[in-house]
This record gives C-alpha cells, structure tokens and sequence, in this order.
C-alpha cells in the first residue's frame, strides 16, 4: 500500500479505527525516515457529535506529535449536515455526509501534496459497503473496490490498510494501547441503511464465521476489471473529476 517515501494523509475522525490506524502508522513511519504522515480531520458540522471528536483526534494526533489539520463542509461547500437534515426530497443525512466527506478528504490530501490517502475502514466496513452497493445496484463501487489502492489519475491514491482487521480487533487495539476514542454514535447513524446492513452482518458473521472475509474477498475479485479512466471528465460547475456534466456533490448541493 505504501513506498518508503510517502507522504501520508491519515484521514482521522476521532473513532477507535482511524486513532487506532494513526498510532499504527506512526510507528511505522518512524522506521522511515523519508515518509510522512499527516492526520486530516472533516468537521461536517454534525451539532453535540463532532466537536467531542474533533478535540479527541486533537489531543491524539498531539500526544503522537503528528501534523493534524482541520477541513469543513462550511468552508468547503457552504453547508453544514444540519443544513441538509430536513431537505424535501428525503435524501438521509449520510448520503450528503459520505459523498461531501470523500471529496473534503481527497482535497484536504491533494492540497497537502500527499501521495497517499489512508481511512480507517475495518472489515465490517468494507462488507457493509460491499453489500450496500449491491443493495443500490451500484456496480461502478463494486468494480472500483480496491482497498490495496490503485493509482488513477485526478485523485490521491486512496488506501485502507485496515481492510481485513475486523471491527472488534480495532477496538480491542484502541482499548489496549489507552486510545481514548469517542464512542458515543452519531444521531443520524440510524436512519442509515448502513446500519441495517451491520446488524444483518453481525448476525451472519455470528451464526456463520467467515462472512466478512468471504463477501471483501468477492469483491476483490471482482473489482479490478473496471477501468476508471474510462469516461472521466471534469465537473462543469466545480471543476473536479466527475463522470457526467454535473458532479454527485454539485448534484447534492444545488438538491438541498
Ligand atoms: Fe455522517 Fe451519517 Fe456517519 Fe453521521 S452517521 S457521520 S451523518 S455518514
Ligand atoms: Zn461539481
């Protein structure tokens, strides 16, 4: 996932796997002098939720002595989650959260020049979102699903090194290394279908071990035969890399 040089955006939200994912990788780092690590943190404007994070990945990424810089949908798209929590077409909350967080985190790492994009997705999260982008029929998530990274043109060279760590391990890891985390859920964590999903999971993973492993490895499988370079073009309203005319947060926004 990484060269010896790289200089690394950790995306941090002040939860077990990314704190967890940051401390790992620091220790890494150290044994190479020439990388970097950046920690980068998404204010979404979530009220009563985000601010605790926030100040939980800034105490973190202090103690670890690692640069942490702050980016938010207000200044990056003149909203805020709660903006969009009563919108007339019914869209959740997390649809706006995960398409705007992808975007402020790819230009959060370009904007510090990195060459590399690290989240903290575990297994759970990796199965969950294999599974919703078949729920959705999405088949360009499911062919463009490379937690080992790939580089494409436009976009930092996102990687997920905690791909195949289930859940439970993270925390675990958070748990034995005195990783205070926030763990308190988001109030509209529950109107996810993402939430569905982790409940069906769980009980899968449960009653047949090895669910989680089996569906990522699927995937993986599968995904490598998209091309992503085919058909990408620029956004006519924002500029960034888009398929259409018009890009999916430009579609968000103007939606509100
Ligand atoms: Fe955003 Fe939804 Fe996650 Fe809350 S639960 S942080 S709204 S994606
Ligand atoms: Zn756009």
């Amino acid at each position: 996932m990484f060269e010896y040089d790289n200089r690394i955006a950790v995306g941090v939200s002040g939860g077990k796997d990314s704190l967890s994912l940051l401390h790992i990788l620091k220790e890494i780092e150290e044994e190479f002098p020439k990388s970097e690590i950046v920690a980068i943190s998404v204010d979404e404007g979530i009220k009563d939720y985000r601010d605790e994070a926030l100040s939980l990945a800034k105490t973190y990424t202090s103690k670890l002595d690692v640069e942490h810089i702050i980016v938010s949908f207000k200044e990056l798209f003149g909203l805020t989650i709660e903006d969009v929590v009563d919108n007339e077409l019914g869209i959740t909350p997390c649809s706006y959260c995960g398409v705007l967080r992808r975007r402020a985190l790819d230009k959060a790492a370009r904007m510090i020049d990195a060459d590399r994009l690290a989240t903290g997705h575990t297994l759970d999260d990796m199965a969950q979102t294999a599974l919703i982008n078949i729920f959705r029929g999405n088949i360009k998530g499911l062919t463009t699903f490379w937690p080992g990274g790939k580089k494409v043109d436009w976009f930092v060279q996102r990687v997920k090194p905690l791909c195949e760590v289930p859940e439970k391990e993270s925390t675990l890891f958070a748990f034995l290394n005195s990783i205070e985390f926030q763990s308190i859920a988001c109030p509209y964590a529950e109107d996810s279908m993402r939430t569905e999903v982790r409940l069906f999971l769980n009980k899968m993973e449960n009653k047949h071990p090895g669910t989680l492993h089996t569906i990522l490895k699927t995937v993986i499988r599968i995904a490598p035969n998209q091309n992503l370079h085919e058909n990408v073009s620029v956004c006519t309203i924002c500029g960034e890399p888009s398929t259409s005319t018009i890009c999916r947060v430009c579609e968000l926004i103007k939606m509100r």
